[in-house]
């Protein structure tokens, strides 16, 4: 494990994409050109970018991608109360019986458990309830009650449901438990479309939700064996890595938090104490896919980060980078900030010196 400390006059860590075909068409191999589409869905905007010998073979592929995208977005919201993940959280949790899933929510909820438990309850689904009264707190600008705060967290644990392989069913075991898979459907949102797309006979291609990304094959048009994935803190590049397969997924409280007293909340919270992140925490992680970089990048938020890069080792090839501001200066924006690596950052990423 490695650690730096640097002065940032802001200390956020983000993430682009240096190489991802913004033209509609360009040329990138001898048959292959690049294609770019862009719609919304979760919420944010999600961007294909598929390279294809036709124009007409990458848009059927990327309408059926997109098609994938919003399906599982609409089994998986907790925005809709019809969706099946709602379903299941007000019928489970009502009568505490098995509630048959379908074969996607059943895949997502069984990663989730096993996160929960590898992260010791740093990342758990059952936030819900929290979540909904920081969301609240983001809008009103005022802190959650505390009696509301308390009754919520004895909704929160990773042992308030079970899922049972055999019959592909969830049992909630309290009511009011209330599943949210915002750390973690994005990830596998990418995932099933990068499958799509390569069910299609897409050769190289890019899913970018959000920032959260996923790329495979090799585009051709930067003389590079793969994608050109940059990855920047405050606004500067810090890192590029070139490959043919991978996902990158970012976490921490860049653009949603609410500022209460002076102290800056995340949307990410300790399942633990209810409270919002305040340790301006920003997360960067690589991962063979995009539910993995995804669910990781949100347990490494919450996580000391010592604990963080220790749980990542249980993940082959992973790799991460955390910033953290020191707690004590969270009233201030010219502050420092520690950054630590995974023992695989530094074999993955080609480091582009942060001047201090
Ligand atoms: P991400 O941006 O992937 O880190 O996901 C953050 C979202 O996941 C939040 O907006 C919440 O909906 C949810 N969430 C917040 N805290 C946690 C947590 N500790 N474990 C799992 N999900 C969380
Ligand atoms: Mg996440």
């Amino acid at each position: 494990m490695m650690m730096k400390t640097y002065n940032f006059c802001t200390w956020h860590v983000m993430t682009l994409i240096l190489v991802c075909g913004m033209a509609l068409p360009n040329t990138v191999a001898e048959d292959l050109q690049r294609y770019t589409y862009q719609e919304i869905a979760m919420s944010i905007s999600v961007r294909i970018v598929v390279c294809a010998e036709s124009e007409s073979k990458a848009q059927l592929a990327a309408e059926s991608a997109f098609r994938r995208v919003h399906e599982l977005d609409a089994i998986m919201t907790d925005y809709d109360s019809d969706s099946e993940l709602m379903q299941l959280c007000r019928q489970g949790g009502k009568t505490s019986e098995p509630v048959v899933v379908s074969n996607d929510l059943y895949r997502v909820l069984q990663k989730s458990k096993q996160f929960s438990t590898d992260s010791q309850g740093a990342f758990d689904i059952t936030v819900g309830p929290i979540v909904r009264l920081w969301r609240r707190a983001r809008r009103l600008h005022e802190f959650p009650e505390k009696r509301l705060l308390d009754d919520a967290l004895v909704l929160v644990g990773n042992d308030l449901w079970e899922i049972d392989a055999e019959t592909q069913s969830v049992t909630i075991k309290k009511d009011k438990v209330s599943f949210d898979l915002g750390a973690i459907a994005k990830g596998y949102i990418i995932d099933q479309a990068i499958a799509v797309l390569k069910r299609h006979g897409i050769a190289a291609a890019l899913v970018d939700a959000g920032g959260d990304i996923r790329v495979y094959g090799i585009p051709g048009d930067n003389n590079a064996n793969g994608w050109l994935i940059g990855v920047s803190a405050h606004d500067k590049e810090v890192g590029r890595v070139v490959s043919d397969g991978i996902a990158m997924a970012s976490s921490g409280d860049l653009s949603r938090y609410v500022m209460l007293d002076g102290v800056r909340y995340s949307h990410i919270v300790d399942p633990k104490t209810g409270t919002g992140l305040t340790t301006q925490t920003a997360v960067t992680v690589f991962a063979p896919d995009a539910t993995t970089a995804d669910a990781l990048a949100t347990a490494l938020s919450v996580l000391p980060p010592e604990e963080g890069l220790k749980l990542l080792t249980k993940y082959e090839g992973t790799a991460a980078m955390i910033c953290r501001q020191s707690p004590q200066n969270t009233h201030v924006t010219q502050n420092k900030a520690e950054v630590w690596y995974s023992e695989k950052w530094g074999p993955l990423v080609t480091a582009v010196e942060l001047s201090e």
